[in-house]
């Protein structure tokens, strides 16, 4: 009976799954981006989908901390396209195309059109050459990340379309720019020391000051810098605290007189601010182990359910300072972690912590809709107080606040 039932199953399914007629996608791609730029057939059909291809969009998303927010089809498109129909975003491939093209070529050409929607690009003619070289630039940091080498960016360049009438100059500046931006990320990673001069010879990103509009502020109590003698103390104080809660992935910049830390997004208890002990938590930054996240992820989006999520700003100086007019969106406040240093230089560490000096925690607040999954920002009045997500995280006690 043992070796009969998965025969008589298999003859089942066999039987259930006809040979069936393609099937048509019936979506709207006027809002679009095909990599080569011309134009694109309206009678789309589904295919089954490629492993290979499969595990390149995983390789990619795991490389750039993108999220898988998008359905994946092959389907009978020129080459790459990426599309936004109402709220649902579409990767759409030729896997002729693939064949076709060297492997570096099909990776970046994947690369670029997942960066139009981790960038949450709309596609408008009027953004097209922005959003071009974003996209290129997210692809020149993903090569950079998965491992090629620089000299082949050239290569890239005279293989790829200039699409859009973008001139090649152009496109190639923005490759390398975001192939220089996960470079610089490597090296900081691999210094054995943060004394090491190669890091000193790095210039720490500058976080945007005044820090942008509509988030929470803390001051902490002078008491809590009571001890510090540099500014490397009061980073110690906070890694600590942070890494006690699992905040292990944040990011360095430098602000007037000194320096702000910025921790991993993440989706909150939205009713009281406490912190989530499930996988939900590190939706953005799904890492390798922890793969099937992105698949609750996506599924959260289908079902839909509103969420909540932050992010903390450390900002040590002893400078005023208010906030700027100038709003964030997620996918700019998630790209801060990938922008700055992961380490405090030791030039800014050794600093002196002198009379003045104080740490302010910001808190950005992103809410997840119900009906329109389009993340927006809690401005101006914020779900909770900055002080109370402190607490609620954990962090207050690490602090000894
Ligand atoms: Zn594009």
């Amino acid at each position: 009976m043992k070796t009969i039932f998965p025969l008589t199953l298999i003859a089942i399914l066999l039987g259930l799954a006809p040979l069936r007629a393609q099937e048509l996608l019936g979506i709207d791609i006027s809002q679009r981006c095909i990599y080569t730029g011309e134009a694109m057939d309206e009678e789309l059909y589904r295919f089954p989908r490629d492993e290979r291809v499969d595990k390149w969009i995983r390789d990619i998303a795991e490389a750039s901390g993108a999220p898988l927010d998008f359905e994946v089809v092959q389907t009978n498109v020129e080459n790459i396209s990426a599309v936004l129909d109402g709220e649902k975003r579409y990767l759409l491939y030729s896997l002729d195309f693939i064949e076709k093209s060297n492997e570096m070529l099909a990776v970046a050409a994947l690369a670029h059109e997942i960066g139009h929607h981790a960038c949450g690009h709309t596609f408008d003619e009027t953004r097209r050459t922005a959003e071009e070289l974003e996209a290129e630039q997210f692809a020149g940091y993903v090569l950079s990340k998965i491992g090629y080498d620089k000299q082949r960016m050239d290569m890239l360049i005279k293989l790829a379309p200039s699409a859009y009438d973008i001139p090649r100059q152009e496109r190639r500046t923005a490759l390398l720019e975001g192939f220089d931006k996960a470079e610089r990320a490597l090296k900081i990673a691999s210094l054995p020391f943060d004394n090491d001069p190669a890091l000193q010879a790095l210039t720490l990103p500058g976080f945007p000051w005044p820090p942008p509009s509509c988030h929470t502020r803390f001051e902490l109590p002078e008491k809590t810098g009571a001890a510090f003698k540099t500014l490397g103390d009061a980073d110690v104080r906070l890694r600590r605290a942070l890494d006690a809660k699992g905040y292990s992935q944040r990011s360095y910049f430098s602000v007037p007189d000194g320096f702000a830390l910025v921790t991993q997004l993440e989706q909150y208890n939205g009713e009281d601010g406490a912190v989530r002990n499930d996988r939900t938590r590190w939706l953005d930054y799904p890492k390798k182990e922890n793969f099937d996240g992105v698949m609750d992820y996506l599924k959260s989006l289908v079902m839909p359910q509103k969420g909540y999520f932050r992010l903390f700003v450390f900002v040590v100086t002893d400078r005023g300072f208010g906030g700027s007019a100038q709003r964030v969106s997620k996918a700019e406040a998630t790209a801060w972690l990938s922008q700055g240093f992961n380490k405090l230089p030791a030039s800014l560490a050794a600093a002196n912590w002198s009379t003045g000096y104080g740490i302010t925690a910001l808190v950005y607040e992103f809410e997840v809709p119900e009906s329109n999954r389009k993340p927006k920002q809690q401005c101006p009045t914020p779900h909770i107080d900055a002080q109370t997500h402190l607490k609620k995280s954990g962090i207050a006690a690490g602090l000894g606040l």
